[in-house]
């Protein structure tokens, strides 16, 4: 297989023009720089080069194949895939591929009435036959001729932005790994100490905001941090409480202070 981009040949000086290693590879249809088909040709780097049609130009590719291209040639390149659920190793990457353009050339008859739906609208979405056309009952993928690699791959783009979109369902260990992870609720980093100590001043402001409104929680209060009235510990809180906001009279006198006995 010899492809090449349009783009890239025409700007390239004639003694660097050739063929790059994703190009020979029937895993993508794009250039990664350009984003538009690459196109069949002959050429030796560096010697001639000649498009197996005249008159080659540059054409853009389905919207959906250029993220899986990335996502191919990211592989490639750095040998690490960044897919919707997390990042994976190149070799996750290629295998989840192919087992796709597998599942979507399974022979309607072998599957579900369900999955039969999903793999229609795969190839619809495409805009493609159903398996590219392909009558026999099987066929792998490398024996077919080029043409239906392609509608495949394009078959195969469709599919993975219906299932990161949740128009289709899946199935398999793999297939999480193609949604994004439903929502869970996490740790903000703060320690858990952290936490509960801004819980535990949460709620005493929301006490003393009570009892600076209502005498009977003023009352609730002052029992809850000084259950003795009459206690040294009593009028030491009673007088906290005052400091903190809480009106005099909201709260019950102290008996041991000779102001608030009551004749
Ligand atoms: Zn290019």
């Amino acid at each position: 297989m010899r492809r090449a981009c349009p783009i890239c040949i025409r700007v390239a000086p004639p003694a660097l023009r050739g063929f790059t290693l994703v190009s020979q590879l029937p895993l993508t249809l794009s250039c990664p720089g350009h984003r538009c088909r690459l196109e069949p040709a002959f050429g030796a780097p560096g010697a001639y080069f000649a498009w197996e049609k005249s008159g080659t130009v540059s054409a853009a590719v389905p919207s959906s194949v250029v993220p899986m291209d990335r996502l191919t040639h990211a592989a490639l390149r750095t040998g690490v895939v960044t897919l919707p659920r997390r990042a994976v190793h190149a070799g996750v990457w290629f295998r989840l591929l192919r087992t796709l353009i597998d599942e979507i050339s399974i022979p309607p008859s072998k599957l579900t009435r369900r999955a039969q739906r999903a793999v229609v609208r795969i190839w619809d979405a495409a805009g493609h036959r159903p398996r590219a056309g392909v009558s026999v009952a099987w066929r792998t993928y490398e024996s077919l001729p080029w043409p239906r690699q392609q509608a495949a791959l394009e078959a195969a783009a469709a599919a993975l932005h219906l299932i990161e979109t949740r128009e289709i369902t899946t199935e398999g260990s793999l297939a999480s790994l193609l949604t994004i992870e439903p929502h869970k609720p996490v740790p903000d980093g703060r320690k858990p100490e952290t936490v509960r100590a801004a819980e535990l001043v949460h709620a005493l402001e929301d006490a003393l905001a009570a009892a600076r409104a209502d005498p009977l929680e003023a009352h609730r209060l002052l029992a809850l941090l000084a259950p003795n009235p009459g206690s040294k510990r009593f009028g030491s809180v009673r007088e906290d409480l005052i400091m903190l906001g809480i009106p005099v009279h909201n709260l019950p006198p102290d008996p041991e202070d000779s102001d608030d006995r009551r004749p």
